[in-house]
């Protein structure tokens, strides 16, 4: 297990040689808005890595990652893993007065990962491939029963007291009362209409 996916380019940089590195992660930390993310992974997450030469600090990379994502099941909240198998293929360009390696945009309108150190460390590029290539949102199971809306209780694992009730209230609701039954009942004056009123005198 490695802490951090480092790939040495300085031999690459000085005589256009190809450069590897490959090892697991269980996390991997790094800066992004100048705070320290750390993105956890479910399970040792393998990665293998090439970088080509072509000239002028100019190289290619191209690899695989096949990390395992911790996500929340949007309706009961639980742990999810999504395992991703991800393609790596990027520009890499050496400019010695970047501190941070991050991705730019070429005149091309691809990516380019710019580095300062010929030591390049991967992990907020693979970090970043990783959340883009990551599902908005996923379910434990298709058939998830979600929380309860009252007590939060987690319907996957049984009913609770609300759950039991909320249907009948909502048959209720769906019912209702028909219409003028209660007037009708109550109306005072329901019994006069067969009142017969005495014959005016005559
Ligand atoms: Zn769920
Ligand atoms: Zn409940």
């Amino acid at each position: 297990m490695t802490d951090t996916p480092r790939i040495h380019l300085g031999t690459a940089l000085r005589r256009d040689a190809d450069a590897h590195a490959e090892g697991t992660l269980d996390h991997l930390t790094y800066e992004q808005g100048g705070e320290e993310q750390r993105l956890t992974f479910a399970e040792p997450a393998p990665y293998e890595i090439d970088v080509n030469p072509l000239g002028g600090g100019e190289m290619y990379l191209q690899g695989e990652f096949s990390p395992t994502l911790v996500m929340e099941c949007a309706r009961c909240l639980r742990d999810v893993p999504v395992p991703l198998e991800l393609q790596l293929g990027t520009l890499l360009r050496y400019d010695p007065a970047v501190t941070l390696p991050h991705l730019e945009e070429a005149e091309s309108g691809e990516d380019v990962l710019v580095f300062g150190d010929p030591d390049l460390d991967l992990s907020a590029y693979l970090a970043e491939t990783a959340l883009l290539a990551a599902p908005l949102s996923v379910l434990h199971a298709p058939d998830c029963l979600g929380l309860c809306q009252v007590c939060g209780h987690d319907l996957n694992e049984g009913p609770c007291e609300h759950s039991a009730r909320v249907p009948v209230e909502e048959i209720d609701d769906l019912l209702g009362i028909p219409e003028g039954t209660v007037h009708a009942k109550q109306n005072p004056f329901a019994g006069l209409r067969d009142l017969k009123l005495p014959e005016g005198d005559e």
